[in-house]
């Protein structure tokens, strides 16, 4: 099936299972903000315990912070956001659709990328075992010269970024007859900036209100905050603070379902370190996290990192950590070297010495700064996409019949236990409660009577449960239940009593640990 149809399909899955719903539908929604339902808040709230233990619970240097959405204005003058928080847009004079210029280059980029992959399978399959991929990578002619294009082309526009060359964007964008997906028309306006944050005023009269910003980024919450953190928690460097909220960003173009929102959550993490020692940590960081995702499963050669072409004002180092969706390799997560870019601007604009004393070298300075920031609802979209599976199966009398299943990492999914009894009657509906009722403290558990078993079997997979238990006459007779495995759909009878201890096993968030670097 095409990428684009499965993507299709998970958007719907995900509104018709309960887990993410447009905002304001009953309206006829609002752009780019959604919500999660029943089963979507369940899967982030795991995913944010993944992040949030990983960070703070396995890292005795790193600790926790909530800070307030909004803040003082200045904080946003001070990081550079009200002067340069900008994206480069482009509208098409006939469909009127208006595109981040950025963007459409790094889509072109990811055409020859895709001429590339498509030459490496069919290499793979003509030459069969003796397929050296290193080596057709290196030789093959069609191969080379799309990677030449790819890197002219990544000069011009790292070149054209770096420059901030509106008019040289622009020209990229036509020499490369890049046309508009909905006209088909190379007849772009200018390339403009755009600044991304969302204002509002605080206080009550208009004269006397402020405009302030909704964060952008939860980041400068960290900032503003390191003198109170290091000096309360005796911290020493080096030592991260960690924090997960919302952020807001008027994004111009937001069409890909939960991948581009304007109200999102992010993870961030500001690791404060000893200047000069900061490339270093930003290795380790990029090791640290590319296990943490790599850990859930989803195969190693889903992902990568992508170099930045343009670091940002504040960087020394820059890289994404990239994942494969089923629109192509997209950015889950930046880590960045921030320098102290930061720290120093809050002391030149509140006025405040932000320092660390440094006891061994008798000396203070400012801490120099590593940042790993993952979007929540990215996060989201890569482990729906990752867990998403239609499969064909052997039916009864050798009929083909399909199932879809959700294959979530155990410890993510929303419900780890659905009790079903058998029918409705003679006593077997008390006796699954008995046993909800003796596991609902350590997970979250469902009770499902209605259709036939086989239904709430599909039910249960479509949502991703992963285990289902039976619960029959038999159970009456000698307190053994059928346990049913999602992934596996094999069945097995075993006691009551030892349910609790083999479904905790499975879900435990601990095995995931253990995997991490
Ligand atoms: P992009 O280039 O895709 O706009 P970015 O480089 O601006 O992303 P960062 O500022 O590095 O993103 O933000 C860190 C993380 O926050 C991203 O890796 C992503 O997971 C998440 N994120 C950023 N913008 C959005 C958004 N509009 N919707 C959802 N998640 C977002």
């Amino acid at each position: 099936m095409a990428q684009e149809d499965i993507f299709k399909k998970l958007v719907a899955h995900c509104k018709e299972y309960g887990y993410v719903f447009q905002s304001s539908e009953i309206y006829d929604g609002l752009g780019a903000v959604y919500d999660y339902g029943q089963n979507g808040v369940e899967l982030k709230n795991n995913i944010k315990k993944y992040w949030w233990d990983s960070m703070v619970k396995l890292h005795e240097n790193v600790v926790g912070l909530d800070s307030a959405i909004f803040m003082h204005p200045t904080i946003w003058k001070a990081s550079g956001h009200v002067d340069a928080f900008n994206d480069p847009l482009v509208d098409n004079k006939d469909s009127k659709k208006r595109y981040r210029a950025d963007v459409l280059i790094e889509d072109q980029i990811a055409k020859f990328e895709t001429k590339i992959e498509k030459e490496v399978t069919k290499g793979a399959k003509r030459f069969g075992e003796a397929f050296d991929k290193a080596e057709f990578l290196k030789t093959n002619p069609r191969v080379l010269a799309n990677q030449e294009k790819i890197d002219v082309l990544h000069k011009r526009f790292s070149d054209a970024l770096n420059a901030n060359d509106l008019e040289e964007i622009r020209q990229i964008i036509i020499d490369y007859k890049i046309v508009c997906p909905i006209s088909g028309t190379c007849n772009w306006t200018d390339v403009r900036q755009f600044n991304l944050m969302f204002s509002t005023e605080m206080g009550s009269t208009a004269e006397g209100a402020n405009t302030v910003y909704l964060r952008p980024e939860t980041a400068q919450g960290i900032f503003v905050n390191y003198l109170n953190v290091q000096k309360t928690g005796r911290m020493k460097l080096p030592f991260g603070i960690a924090q997960i909220g919302k952020a807001f960003r008027n994004e111009i173009v937001a069409r890909q379902f939960i991948f581009r929102m304007r109200e999102f959550e992010q993870m961030e993490m500001q690791f404060f370190v000893k200047p000069g020692t900061e490339l270093d940590w930003f290795d380790k960081w990029k090791e640290t996290r590319m296990s943490w995702h790599k850990a859930l499963g989803f195969g190693d050669d889903n992902y990568r990192f992508h170099v930045h072409e343009k670091l940002a004002h504040y960087a020394n180092a820059a890289v994404d950590v990239e994942y494969r969706f089923p629109f192509g390799f997209k950015e889950v997560e930046g880590i960045h070297s921030r320098t102290d870019f930061d720290l120093k601007q809050h002391q030149e604009y509140s006025g405040k010495k932000i320092q660390y004393f440094d006891p061994e070298l008798g000396e203070s300075y400012v801490p120099y700064v590593v940042e790993t920031s993952i979007g929540v609802d990215r996060m989201f979209l890569q482990v729906m996409a990752a867990s998403y599976c239609e499969e064909e199966l052997e039916g009864a009398n050798g009929k083909k019949d399909t199932r879809v299943v959700l294959r979530l990492p155990a410890p993510l999914a929303p419900t780890k236990l659905a009790v079903m009894p058998l029918v409705k009657k003679d006593g077997l509906p008390d006796k699954a409660r008995e046993i909800i009722d003796s596991m609902k403290f350590d997970f979250n558990c469902q009770y499902d009577e209605k259709d036939s078993i086989g239904k709430r079997y599909r039910r249960q997979d479509a949502v991703g449960t992963p285990f289902c238990v039976t619960v029959d006459h038999q159970t009456l007779e000698d307190n053994t239940v059928t346990i049913r495995h999602r992934d596996t759909m094999e069945q097995e009878r075993i006691e009551i009593s030892k349910l609790k201890h083999m479904i905790a096993d499975e879900i435990s968030f601990t095995k995931l640990y253990s995997k991490l670097k």
